[in-house]
């Protein structure tokens, strides 16, 4: 199958916008390769420029869970558009959102939309911190959440280490106040607390999807739910992965712990650009114009947005019993893999959240992000190149988590498996 007409796109592309892509891991560099130009989706598939077809398991990084061109995701939008695109002015469509989220999450009583997961959880961070009357903040190697200055940090040595930029541009200043600790080890966390003047938050992926999918142990979650009631730090659950993709109420109904703040996009858009962050009546009390801290949005809650999202998020609550279908169709993945590697004297760690799903090329559990660097990336890009070319559309990276779509079938899995052993024969 040839991917000529990609390859000359992305020449093109390349002259336009910087490395040919809007997204720095839209451009496959980690797995060596050059990025398909994608000319349409249907379902479970996704089809290239040249024509190719190929079984999508990122579904657009996690927003379609539905498959592409959900017929009621699609019709909700056409319906929108006809009102138009957009006003800047309350509209019925984000109340109808708001409500349905509200009564989804325990945690959440009150919620402002914005337009992507960076601002989301931005805004929220900013929240936190008016509310609290404090600077630092927590976060987790390995875990993302969106570009903004303060959270591109990265990890240096030692247990704990105060923030250093991760991307030229982002002053240090801006990152001082920026703590990191390790995943699933409180230990580091309270170590910031003690090093510190004042935490405004910690915040974590409940379900870390952004070092491949490593999911938080259910006992860790608790300590940092004491250990902020401790300090009167705030408690930010970033979902805006793993929110209606892991299960249908949160990772709060899952893990028993719960939140005081939570940050939302990808499913809740539909497709579209959608965030948002939710919390407490009393916390998000202190959001502009309610209260002090200032966050706005020319084309927050747009009207087209919320339709779709709004078109997702009820087919899922209508439909709460697909988690349980589409977590035994990850599994059944994974585990097919795993035993396929086997055969052929590869070791696999998999793992499964929902819709979600995992695995690294590791002889060792994977618990935090020096694990899942640990893991055998070389490997993983042989793999990727190899399903491509059998038809099976992967994430282009090792440290990203797989989607299963309602589109997807068993017949299909069993094909992602039979095609999974030839490549894993062929690059042992
Ligand atoms: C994708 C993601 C973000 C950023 O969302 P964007 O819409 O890409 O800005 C933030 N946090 C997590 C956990 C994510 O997976």
């Amino acid at each position: 199958m040839g991917t000529e007409a990609s390859l000359k796109a992305f020449d093109e592309a390349q002259e336009l916008i910087p490395g040919g892509v809007n997204s720095p891991v839209r451009a496959f560099k980690s797995v060596g390769g050059t990025p398909l130009f994608i000319a349409e989706g249907e379902g479970a598939y996704l089809v290239d420029i040249d024509g190719n077809r190929y079984v999508d398991y990122v579904q657009s990084w996690g927003p379609l869970i539905f498959g592409h061109r959900d017929e009621s995701i699609e019709n909700a939008v056409i319906g929108a558009v006809k009102h138009g695109l957009s006003f800047g002015a309350p509209t019925l469509a984000e109340t109808e959102l708001a409500k349905l989220v509200v009564s989804i999450f325990d945690s959440i009583d009150k919620i402002r939309f914005v337009s992507s997961g960076t601002e989301a959880v931005m805004s929220a961070i900013r929240l936190a911190r008016g509310y609290t009357g404090r600077d630092d903040i927590v976060k987790f190697e390995g875990c993302y959440h969106g570009h903004s200055d303060s959270l591109l940090v990265q990890a240096g040595s030692g247990a704990v280490t105060f923030g250093n930029p991760s991307s030229p541009g982002v002053p240090a200043d801006f990152t001082k106040h920026t703590l990191l600790a390790k995943y699933n080890d409180i230990e580091s966390v309270r170590n910031c607390f003690e090093q510190s003047v004042g935490i405004a938050c910690v915040i974590i992926e409940p379900i870390a999807g952004n070092m491949g999918l490593v999911p938080a142990d259910k006992e860790f979650l608790a300590q940092l739910r004491t250990l902020c009631d401790e300090y009167g730090a705030l408690l930010i659950f970033d979902e805006v992965m793993s929110g209606f993709r892991a299960t249908m109420f949160g990772a709060e109904s899952i893990t028993g712990t719960t939140p005081d703040l939570v940050t939302l996009g990808k499913v809740i858009g539909g497709g579209m650009p959608v965030g948002a962050f939710g919390g407490k009546r009393e916390i998000m009390a202190h959001l502009s114009p309610e209260g002090p801290v200032y966050q706005a949005g020319t084309l927050s809650g747009n009207p087209v947005a919320m339709a779709a999202g709004y078109a997702a998020v009820k087919k899922l609550r209508e439909n709460s019993r697909l988690f349980g279908v589409l977590e035994a169709r990850a599994r059944r993945l994974v585990e097919g893999m795993k035993v396929a590697a086997e055969r052929h004297g590869i070791a696999m760690q998999v793992d499964v959240r929902g819709s979600m799903f995992g695995f690294f090329f590791s002889e060792t559990p994977v618990k935090n992000f020096d694990d899942a660097c640990a893991a055998n990336h070389a490997l993983f890009a042989k793999f990727h190149a190899g399903m491509l070319k059998e038809g099976f559309y992967f994430a282009c990276s090792g440290y990203e988590t797989g989607f299963i779509c309602t589109a997807i079938t068993d017949a299909m899995i069993e094909e992602t498996v039979a095609a999974a052993e030839r490549v894993f024969g062929a690059i042992a």
